[in-house]
């Protein structure tokens, strides 16, 4: 069921980074219930190569893997365009893939009207990187984890409360080496933290064979 190599709490409101190696999976667990972890990746050796939304959720779509709220390959931008992650394990399978988008000073001036002051996902990120030298303007799209949304009308943007319970988790195995940089969102006025932004937990393993689940258990 393999080894786990690293463990991290993500504290409510904040961000980290962990290196996940090719082979190795990483599992993003709700620690404390409802809430969405607003994660990103770069290749470890490279960072202008960056997660990209859009791409990912096109190219998962051609080949069947995977919908607007669920994939299967993560990949990484062109020109690199290559598979950085494998979602190997996700009981929850609802997430907001389509968009990239992520909490920032702009999402909280437009939505909430406040100006200055809030944490947001996007700062969570740039600190977690800055560690291994990435540079802010090089954070790329998000992977929302346990994100749920609609579109209601073709114009309303809604977020729904995420639907992760305590210990949901989940699961993907790293193709290339990577960086992979996790928000606990800290938004308390959407919907998608349950009214309540909560702490967030990072799993390394090795060791995982092919077609074997890690189980939370073992
Ligand atoms: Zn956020």
């Amino acid at each position: 069921m393999g080894r786990v190599v690293q463990e991290v709490v993500v504290p409510r409101c904040e961000g980290r980074a962990v290196e996940v190696r090719a082979g190795q999976v990483l599992r993003i667990v709700a620690l404390d219930g409802p809430q969405v972890a607003d994660s990103t990746f770069v290749a470890l050796d490279n960072p202008r190569e960056g997660y990209h939304a859009g791409q990912t959720v096109a190219l998962n779509m051609l080949a069947g893997t995977g919908t607007m709220r669920r994939v299967t390959t993560l990949w990484s931008r062109p020109p690199y365009e290559r598979p950085m992650l494998t979602v190997v394990d996700d009981p929850v399978g609802v997430h907001f893939a389509w968009n990239g988008g992520r909490c920032s000073a702009g999402v909280y001036s437009v939505r909430d009207g406040i100006e200055s002051g809030h944490r947001t996902c996007q700062g969570n990120l740039e600190e977690a990187v800055r560690p291994w030298g990435v540079d802010p303007d090089l954070i790329p799209d998000v992977f929302n984890v346990f994100m749920r949304t609609d579109v209601e009308d073709e114009q309303r943007l809604v977020f729904r409360e995420s639907p992760a319970a305590a210990g949901d988790y989940i699961d993907l195995r790293a193709e290339i080496d990577v960086l992979a940089a996790v928000s606990a969102c800290p938004s308390e006025t959407s919907a998608s933290n349950g009214g309540d932004p909560k702490r967030l937990g990072l799993e390394v393993r090795e060791g995982v064979s092919d077609g074997e689940t890690p189980n939370k258990a073992d």
